[in-house]
């Protein structure tokens, strides 16, 4: 059907004659200048200037993927472009014998990892890392690579096996817009991003049939519960019930219609109600019950109701706050939706409690306003935190097979890009620690990716020195010293932290490593890392607090008072108390930077054990529009990605790849002038590269045929020309 993408034959087709299909075949058929440009590293000369131009002219004629060594650089087109993405097409790319010949696009980076699952004899686990900052089409990508599994991982099937296949394919596609709803929301710079990170496992049985999946969550902004930038949202779900709720629902949820919260800015958009019915079906399919549904969505009521409870300033010290006149109400109707206690609710978010002595004395101290008000936020987060990752693990237990019924799996990475911002903090640290990281495993992938194909070649060359990101790393997580452990240990120390204090241990520690700088120009207290994609300044202010993620131990107790089901569940009253910083518990402190450095850990084993593929999302400009391609902003996503760094790098070894054709076509005159002389045989390429960019189908003898004749036309070439 394919045959000859790169050429004219594709009347062949059989999309019939609608606009998708017509849009298809110009997708298919057409023969773009830069069309033998499909791959970054093949541009001469390979610099980033040629390397954004190749793409930018590629985007003004709708092409929106190109190769990049073993790397999928995908652009976002910002407009519906449905004809790339249609079954025709996924059936299209699985089929295809030879997927090299096919123009780049996440279908080759799906398919070839499903052929790498079949065609190895010891099954190899694959994932495809999607990356790119936010806005940049991860999710999209993977959202469109898990329909595209579902598509082809199905068609062999048995039409018994066919349903049940079809039937979990469903609960994993199902899983999409639950946790959409939960965990993404409107950003300055994505109207639907997700606020965390997620890797996804597809199981496949011997039969290469879906048969089930599983999904690892990282680090949720959950944070954005209490507290939403100007002109940004919350959480998906909290519009969708406040406008999707029926008459009945809004009754038994106190959400009368036109109510405001506090906590919902931003709410005029509408689409909300027809997402609140998808998002509830999805729910539905992953057996999540109507009476459970009822559950999730009385508390999230619930927490909208808290955001609106606002205090006043008490008296004295020795008085707690009062609740302002108009948040009483709010008080009441919060009480009754998470079904506690309303005047432990008050006593909770009002007073601190303080065990000390030998006799384990408790004493009752009021809070200020600030802090009843920062104990609210708390109980709010803390109550969404554990109802997603609660919700994740239904979606597990509703996903993933039995491990007797499957042998491989593709993971799919959907992570958060690099991030640097006016104001970056322990978030940032986190996030751009865990693309160093994935950077290291992508730079030593690609290396050994390289270093195997000039070993097909029979090329001698060693490496040129790379400057790698192991002391970045080292930085930031090595021991004995690091930034982490030096944050953890200030968390372990429980002391009030001081900022300064932190830079000047941090500064005296650490100083050797050349990845630290300090700005010495900024008010704020700081450091500078030089990450792999640019410095980044952190503030040090707040980062220790944030790394301890205290939740009061009333709070928890409070929680666990709850009448409601599912609330028992979401804190079972055995639990320990989680980093309850009061003295009260001896069990250790879990901080949020251990704890992520764990995570992170387990996922970076899974992905040394499999065979990795890449896939490096760019926006073409902030602000969403078609057509326009903002050439700094690409470079400076390039720059963060790797993807300038992956030019380098093949820059330093053989930049210049030339078809044994085309070298023929320019050097044969040579050979005619010098006649060849016998030689012993020495090492030749024993394929050639880009032998498919050449539109050429080289056959084995005609192979060996142009090798003797590159051969002979090299021997008759000056030295210096010879290792152009
Ligand atoms: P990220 O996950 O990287 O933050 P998303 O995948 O949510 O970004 O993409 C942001 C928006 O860009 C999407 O909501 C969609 O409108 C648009 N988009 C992304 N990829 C595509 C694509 N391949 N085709 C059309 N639109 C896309
Ligand atoms: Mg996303």
């Amino acid at each position: 059907m394919l045959q000859q993408v790169n050429g004219q034959e594709t009347s062949s087709l059989p999309y019939g004659n609608d606009p998708l299909s017509k849009d298809l075949q110009v997708f298919l058929g057409s023969d773009f200048q830069l069309a033998e440009l499909d791959d970054l590293t093949k541009v001469n000369p390979v610099t980033p200037a040629t390397v954004l131009k190749c793409l930018q002219e590629r985007y003004q004629v709708d092409v929106f993927y190109t190769n990049a060594g073993c790397t999928l650089v995908a652009l976002n087109p910002f407009k519906p472009v449905p004809y790339l993405y249609c079954p025709e097409l996924m059936r299209d790319y699985h089929t295809t014998p030879q997927l090299q010949k096919l123009k780049p696009h996440i279908f080759t980076v799906g398919e070839q990892s499903y052929r790498n699952v079949k065609s190895l004899l010891e099954p190899v686990d694959q994932s495809i890392i999607v990356s790119g900052e936010s806005g940049a089409g991860k999710t999209w990508t993977s959202r469109c690579l898990m329909k595209f599994y579902a598509t082809v991982a199905n068609s062999s099937a048995s039409q018994e096996t066919h349903k049940t296949v079809e039937r979990i394919e469903k609960r994993v596609l199902d899983s999409n817009p639950v946790m959409e709803a939960f965990g993404n929301a409107c950003t300055l710079r994505n109207s639907n991003s997700s606020r965390f990170g997620k890797y996804i496992q597809l199981q496949l049985n011997r039969a290469q049939q879906m048969t089930g999946a599983s999904v690892q969550t990282y680090l949720l902004e959950k944070t954005r519960v209490a507290y939403q930038a100007p002109l940004e949202r919350n959480f998906h779900i909290f519009y969708q019930i406040t406008k999707g709720a029926s008459s009945s629902e809004r009754l038994e949820w106190h959400l009368p219609e036109g109510a405001t919260f506090h906590w919902l800015p931003n709410s005029e958009r509408t689409l909300e109600e027809d997402c609140f019915e998808v998002t509830k079906d999805a729910m539905l399919h992953l057996g999540i019950d109507h009476s459970t549904q009822n559950n999730i969505f009385k508390i999230l009521s619930g927490l909208l109701h808290l955001g609106n409870i606002h205090f006043d300033d008490s008296e004295d010290e020795s008085q707690v706050c009062q609740p302002q006149e108009d948040a009483k109400c709010f008080v009441t109707t919060t009480a009754s939706l998470l079904r506690i206690p309303k005047e432990e609710l008050l006593e909770t978010l009002r007073v601190r409690t303080i065990t000390a002595g030998k006799q384990q004395q408790v004493f009752r101290k009021p809070c200020c306003r600030a802090d009843c008000e920062t104990r609210r936020d708390c109980l709010a987060k803390v109550t969404y935190a554990r109802l997603f990752d609660w919700l994740v693990s239904v979606i597990n237990g509703s996903i993933c097979a039995e491990p007797s019924t499957w042998t491989t799996f593709i993971g799919l990475l959907d992570v958060y890009g690099f991030e640097c911002f006016p104001n970056n903090n322990l978030e940032q640290l986190c996030i751009n620690y865990a693309n160093e990281k994935l950077q290291q495993h992508f730079v030593a992938h690609y290396l050994r990716a390289q270093q195997e194909e000039y070993a097909a070649e029979g090329l001698e060359w060693s490496f040129i020195s790379y400057q790698d990101n192991q002391s970045c790393l080292d930085l930031i997580e090595g021991s004995p010293v690091s930034i982490f452990s030096l944050i953890n240990e200030e968390c372990r120390l429980n002391r009030p932290s001081n900022a300064t204090q932190l830079q000047t241990r941090i500064e005296s520690t650490l100083s050797s490593n050349a990845s630290l700088s300090r700005n010495k120009f900024s008010k704020d207290t700081n450091f500078i890392i030089a990450h792999y994609a640019g410095p980044v300044q952190y503030q040090i202010e707040g980062m220790v607090e944030k790394n301890k993620d205290p939740v009061p131990p009333e709070l928890t107790r409070l929680l666990q008072h709850s009448q409601d089901s599912l609330l028992q569940k979401l804190f079972p009253s055995q639990e320990k108390e989680p980093n309850d910083l009061s003295g009260q518990s001896r069990a250790p402190v879990v901080t949020v930077v251990s704890k992520f450095k764990s995570s992170l850990e387990q996922l970076m084993q899974v992905l040394h054990s499999t065979t990795p593929h890449y896939i490096r999302c760019i926006k073409p400009n902030s602000h969403g529009h078609a057509q326009r391609f903002q050439a700094e902003e690409v470079l400076s996503q390039l720059e963060a990605c790797g993807i300038v760094e992956t030019v380098h790098i093949s820059a330093a070894g053989f930049p210049i790849r030339v078809s044994f054709q085309s070298f023929l076509e320019r050097y044969d005159l040579l050979r005619k002038s010098h006649p060849p002389q016998p030689r012993p045989s020495s090492r030749l390429p024993s394929s050639s590269p880009t032998k498919e960019h050449s539109g050429q189908q080289a056959t084995p003898e005609k192979d060996t045929v142009l090798h003797a004749l590159i051969r002979d036309i090299l021997l008759t070439l000056p030295p210096t020309a010879a290792t152009v």
